[in-house]
């Protein structure tokens, strides 16, 4: 299989200026380094109809190409199914049945890491979870032989962070992001993975599970995020932060890139340019403040 990076989207709704940067970053790691770059829509949850269209066109519109066809998740149940049996058949899983309210009003263990599962359903007797399953359907969990595990980032170096019994598909029968991610980038042959750095914490789970599966673990390169004036994660109420929304106000694609890549200190036109010039190293550590847009000569 070949080596490439990826972006992977969730058609919830369009992009904006800070999922785009991202794009755009993905991009130029997996072609600097020789890669192909697949797109893949995470669309297990969260999807609006309509949204893939628009995205796929926005990722065009600032210059962001791939390689073959578009995955979808909700294409590869059968993929997330076996690695679930998998684990199954290594005794690595278990039902559980708690509701969100349980687990949050449960009591944990001293010295547990915070946000992580209580393990109230963990030891069940077979009895226990006959009565239970009567309630309501289970969601498997896994049944985590660690508590914490290491990954190494290109821009965050060594990260260790929690691994718990987290979920691996959900009590509606769909499988979990931990899990689909983990399955879907190895058997997409995605061997680097960069993203935005909110997801830095649940990676450890990531690379945790992937070693449980045989999976090589990818090379991770997690970005800064886009953050509004008070400093707060980029979202569509902070105003014209999207493609549709900027090209209203008057400002078009090209600015928006040359802008995006300005934020990277690399230079303005076609993302090959950009590409001669990118240094992953040289990348900036802090999150970017998004200025805003105004048309040209205003
Ligand atoms: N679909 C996720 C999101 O849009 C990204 C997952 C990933 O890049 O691993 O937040």
């Amino acid at each position: 299989m070949t080596s490439a990076g990826r972006f992977a989207p969730s058609p919830s709704g369009e992009l904006h200026v800070g999922n785009l940067r991202t794009a755009i970053l993905a991009w130029l790691f997996a072609r600097s380094s020789g890669r192909g770059f697949l797109l893949r829509v995470e669309d297990l949850d969260r999807a609006r109809a309509g949204a893939e269209a628009e995205q796929l066109r926005d990722l065009a519109a600032v210059g962001v190409t791939w390689d073959g066809d578009v995955v979808r998740q909700t294409d590869r149940d059968h993929l997330y199914a076996k690695a679930l049996e998998q684990l199954t058949a290594a005794g690595m899983t278990y039902e559980c049945f708690c509701t969100r309210r349980e687990i949050q009003d449960a009591p944990t263990a001293p010295h547990a890491p915070q946000g992580a599962y209580p393990g109230t359903c963990r030891n069940l007797s077979a009895a226990e979870r006959e009565d239970k399953r009567r309630l309501r359907p289970a969601a498997i969990r896994l049944r985590a032989a660690a508590t914490e595990a290491t990954v190494q980032d290109v821009l965050h170096g060594s990260f260790t962070g929690v691994v718990d019994d987290f979920v691996l598909r959900r009590n509606d029968g769909v499988t979990a992001y931990n899990l689909a991610v983990v399955v879907d980038d190895a058997a997409q042959g995605i061997d680097q993975v960069v993203r935005g750095d909110d997801l830095l914490p649940s990676t450890p789970r990531q690379a945790y599970l992937a070693s449980l599966l045989n999976i090589p673990v990818p090379e991770y390169a997690h970005v800064p995020l886009v953050v509004n004036a008070a400093g707060a994660r980029l979202a569509k109420r902070d105003g014209a932060v999207t493609l549709g929304d900027l090209a209203a106000a008057g400002v078009g694609a090209d600015r928006v890139r040359d802008a995006l890549l300005a934020s990277v200190g690399l230079p303005p036109g076609a993302l090959a340019g950009a590409l001669e010039a990118f240094d992953p190293a040289a990348l900036p550590r802090e999150p970017w403040v998004w200025p805003g847009l105004t048309p040209a000569g205003q």
